[in-house]
């Protein structure tokens, strides 16, 4: 591991920029008997920010003061005459990492969600004539984003797996990317304690929301689709979070433009340091956030202890790792600007 670390260098890692889904390719994606291209793809990114791609239903959507991202402080909204931006630095303040067993390495560093690369979502969304389904496509980058600013990805891994499953993901639904990006494969209905029962947890990136284990009059769920959706009693459709596949959205009803088989646009992450490789046979036993940017991540491999103790500022981020032995290591990396 320490050898990989130093053939590391900051003129590496500064040299490589990331969009958003490929942060999250773990492993090589093996090709897809259907990777063709899925029907709502509209290119080029940007051409056209207004969706033209209207079919049937046009749903005014929930207005901005019932969006759930005021419930976190450390989330701000904006918008224009066709979107919501969302901005955030992608850190939750629940803990993190916690439970893995498949870990690539990989640590929650504080992403610049905000400006050109907010996420953003269609102040009306609109029925999409063809929905893509989240099982055979959108395995790059996010398809929904959360209340408190974390993205969401697709439950399936870049490989076609189920993430939970796989053992990838912490007790909170989330891990990290090979930006060292946090976000959820699966949907965070502990943020129903946040938001509160009834409201939002999440919005699918077409826009509609994302409940969590109630209707929004406080009902149980009533019968999903296949992307975990359906019309709501207003007439307006959303998704729910639920504790087995899909658990998110399962696709995109609503219209969204696709490119390279993820929705764009996207944020785009600028890594700290090169990606990592997987540790085959850890396990994340405990994560500290100690102060303002200083984090302290624990992991047991062969039944000893390990520790990437890390602290971020606006310019750097300095690694200290302590093997089993107490032997210490450290790297400084620069932030690209
Ligand atoms: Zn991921
Ligand atoms: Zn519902």
């Amino acid at each position: 591991m320490s050898i990989n670390r130093r053939q590391f260098t900051k003129l590496c890692a500064q040299s490589i920029s990331l969009t958003m889904l490929s942060a999250c390719q773990l492993m090589p994606r093996p090709p897809r008997p259907d990777a063709q291209a899925p029907a709502n793809t509209q290119a080029p990114v940007n051409a056209n920010p207004q969706p033209t791609q209207v079919a049937g239903t046009s749903a005014t959507n929930t207005t901005v003061s019932a969006y759930s991202f005021a419930a976190f402080s450390s989330v701000t909204t904006r918008q224009d005459a066709t979107n919501l931006y969302i901005e955030s630095n992608g850190i939750p303040s629940h803990p993190m990492m916690i439970g893995i067993k498949s870990w690539q390495q990989q640590v929650p560093l504080p992403q610049n969600y905000r400006g050109t690369s907010a996420f953003q979502i269609p102040l009306t969304p609109v029925i999409a004539d063809t929905p893509i389904s989240a099982k055979t496509a959108l395995y790059r980058g996010a398809i929904a984003i959360a209340a408190n600013g974390v993205p969401i990805f697709n439950a399936l891994n870049n490989r076609g797996d189920d993430a939970l499953l796989a053992g990838e993901l912490d007790q909170w639904g989330g891990h990290c990317g090979k930006g060292d990006d946090y976000h959820y494969h699966v949907a965070p209905l502990h943020l129903e304690a946040t938001v509160g029962v009834g409201k939002p947890i999440a919005y699918a990136l077409d826009g509609f929301a994302i409940y969590g284990s109630t209707e929004p009059d406080g009902s149980p769920v009533a019968p999903l689709d296949e992307f975990n959706g359906h019309m709501g009693s207003d007439g307006v459709y959303h998704y729910h979070g639920t504790t087995t596949y899909p658990y998110i959205n399962g696709g995109l009803r609503g219209v969204v433009t696709v490119t390279d088989d993820q929705i764009e646009p996207q944020p785009h992450i600028h890594p700290v340091r090169p990606a990592q490789e997987p540790l085959r046979g850890a396990e994340i036993t405990n994560f500290q956030i100690l102060g303002e940017g200083a984090y302290s991540l624990e992991y047991t491999l062969n039944n000893a202890k390990y520790y990437v103790n890390y602290t971020v500022t606006d310019t750097t981020c300095v690694f200290e790792f302590i093997d089993a032995s107490g032997t210490k290591t450290s790297e400084t990396f620069q932030i690209p600007q």
